[in-house]
């Protein structure tokens, strides 16, 4: 290629023709280079047919940019648009699972259960004949839960219980 074609102020670069022209490597001076514009226009329908309906490929290009600009502000317009509840439902799911683990997961007894069980009033030894576990189970897992005890009326009366009722 010769070298006045880059420098010519005259030469159509950014062209079809810039290209057929003889000014087919990265050194030509247009925004979008002739070759660019031959590379496209060979391969790009959209980009031939608005070439053809008389946009520059500068102009095409322009547009493109703003379209992908526009594009990418939809899609951070919607992100930021999307409720927080998407967020925050996932981080309270990673925490129920990570209680599910460390608690009714891996607990003998679910502590709902343990803690209506305990609500009604029965022992731990009461709760173990109930679930058919041992009383040390119970007790562990009652202990785990950071769980009062209910007083075991058949080993020893409770001291609020005796004289209260009257
Ligand atoms: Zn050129």
């Amino acid at each position: 290629m010769n070298a006045d074609v880059i420098t010519s102020n005259t030469y159509p670069h950014g062209t079809i023709e810039g290209f057929q022209g003889g000014c087919n490597t990265a050194h030509c001076p247009a925004e979008v280079s002739c070759r660019t514009v031959h590379t496209r226009y060979v391969g790009d329908w959209a980009f031939r047919r608005q070439v053809n309906a008389g946009m520059t490929p500068a102009e095409i290009v322009a547009t493109e940019e703003e379209q992908a600009r526009e594009a990418a502000e939809a899609d951070l317009t919607a992100k930021r648009a999307r409720p927080g509840a998407r967020a925050r439902a996932s981080h309270e799911d990673g925490r129920a699972a990570a209680n599910k683990a460390r608690g009714d997961g891996l607990a003998l007894i679910p502590r709902h259960t343990l803690r209506e069980l305990l609500n009604a009033g029965l022992t731990d030894r009461e709760i173990a004949e109930k679930l058919g576990l041992h009383r040390r189970q119970v007790t562990g897992s009652r202990r785990n839960a950071g769980y009062e005890r209910n007083p075991d009326r058949n080993r020893r009366p409770a001291p609020a219980a005796t004289g209260a009722s009257s």
